[in-house]
């Protein structure tokens, strides 16, 4: 792709002028134009590359390695570096996909970014505010049904934890008024 030209820096201070965006200067029009157009190339190379994938995924329809810097795994959502596979649900780092193979869990996890089918241990933690000591014991116990990924995360299917919600409000951290810290 090819830089700013002067006739799109036009056109960009025109819609500015149109929307009521006002800069001070001629150097920050400038600057907001090519910040601007940075993240709509980027965003153009991304949905290029995923096109990409897309078409290679007829050829191989059961997914294909890719090299990843700093990529991140959608189920388990750590950055990898190195090898991350990609398939019609999307990227899973190694770990993740040798536990997809063995049917750990199911791929609709990876597609379900509102948790509205799944949710995993951690973000149990840091979304709904349950500590992991609680998660394990529950888990332990009985009361919480886990898909565990070898070194991974463990992940709850709402369907074979229809309690989640109620196990939620019943073993929230109380708030923090109510606590010593
Ligand atoms: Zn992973």
């Amino acid at each position: 792709m090819h830089e700013l030209t002067e006739k799109e820096f036009n056109s960009f201070k025109r819609i500015c002028e149109k929307d009521g965006i006002k800069y001070d200067t001629e150097e920050e029009y400038r600057e907001a134009a090519r910040n601007l157009f940075e993240y709509v190339k980027l965003t153009y190379e991304m949905a290029r590359e995923h096109h990409g994938w897309e078409q290679r995924l007829k050829d191989e329809p059961r997914g294909f390695w890719l090299d990843s810097a700093g990529r991140t795994c959608y189920v388990c959502h750590t950055n990898v570096h190195g090898q991350i596979w990609f398939d019609k649900w999307g990227l899973k780092c190694a770990n993740c996909q040798e536990a997809f193979e063995k049917k750990v869990f199911p791929g609709y996890v990876l597609k379900d970014r509102d948790n509205e089918k799944h949710v995993t241990d951690s973000q149990l933690n840091w979304k709904y505010g349950v500590c992991p000591r609680t998660i394990k014991k529950l888990t332990r116990t009985g009361l919480l049904k886990a898909r565990q990924i070898p070194n991974g995360p463990a992940i709850f299917l709402r369907k074979e934890n229809p309690d989640l919600p109620q196990i939620i409000r019943d073993y929230k951290k109380p708030a923090p008024s109510s606590s010593n810290k």
